[in-house]
């Protein structure tokens, strides 16, 4: 039933018309917006929409809100789910947004517990910005807070999301832990392309890796190939090519 509802929801906001200055956001505001073939890019702009409208934006802490922000955080979480079904959002209801830092856990700010449980993103909108800025360093934090809710969707949360099939869990199992074992050991080739933050515990890792994966992807194919073809295979896109 709830199905049903969203699905309706999603296709009167897919109707609408896209805002003619939200592609302008995306050109200055988002780097991997220009990478996108027709199809993928036709794609994306519909998602963005349902995204953008179909969330609460909650301004905090002094924010105001404006179509930048909610285009620019919208796009980072749109660009995980691009060849994942949309559903796996359907439990995201709210984005609530501080100017800067806040106080929660900088590095973790999706918000647990109170009201809101598992419906929430919190996030500071000058990460949100730093992370753009430098798109190619593996540190996201919008990428990495929504790759958390991904995680989270699957019912757990322990670095798994769910898979497209029940043979990807063991080989998806077996390679994450070596790969985090790796890196709280301090090997050379997951330093390479992961952040320390990863080593915290599996949804750390499994967030750090998003990250790295989307950002450093031609470092992580060669330092970590098994964490690489894992991570291709959840998210159905090679963001090599
Ligand atoms: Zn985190």
């Amino acid at each position: 039933m709830f199905g049903l509802w969203r699905a309706w929801k999603r296709s009167r906001f897919e109707k609408r018309d896209l805002p003619a200055h939200w592609v302008g956001i995306l050109e200055e505001n988002v780097p991997f917006f220009e990478a996108f073939d027709v199809r993928d890019r036709e794609r994306f702009l519909s998602r963005l929409k349902v995204f953008v409208w179909r969330l609460v934006w909650i301004e905090a802490g002094g924010m105001s809100i404006d179509d930048e922000v909610r285009v620019v955080i919208a796009a980072a979480a749109v660009r995980l789910v691009l060849h994942l079904d949309e559903d796996i959002y359907g439990r995201l209801s709210e984005v609530v947004v501080y100017p800067s830092h806040f106080h929660h856990p900088a590095e973790d700010s999706v918000v647990l517990g109170e009201a809101h449980a598992w419906g929430t993103v919190v996030l500071s909108w000058d990460a949100v910005v730093q992370g753009l800025k430098n798109p190619h360093d593996g540190h996201d934090t919008a990428t990495h807070e929504f790759a958390h809710v991904l995680d989270r969707n699957s019912g757990d949360f322990n670095g798994t999301p769910e898979l497209r099939a029940r043979g990807h869990y063991r080989p998806w199992a077996l390679v994450l832990s070596e790969c985090y074992e790796r890196l709280r050991a301090g090997k050379k080739g997951e330093r390479r392309v992961l952040r320390e933050y990863g080593a915290t515990n599996e949804a750390e890792f499994f967030a750090v890796a998003t990250e790295a994966f989307f950002e450093r992807p031609e470092q992580m194919a060669e330092s970590t190939p098994d964490l690489y073809a894992e991570l291709r295979r959840f998210y159905g896109v090679d963001p090599q090519v």
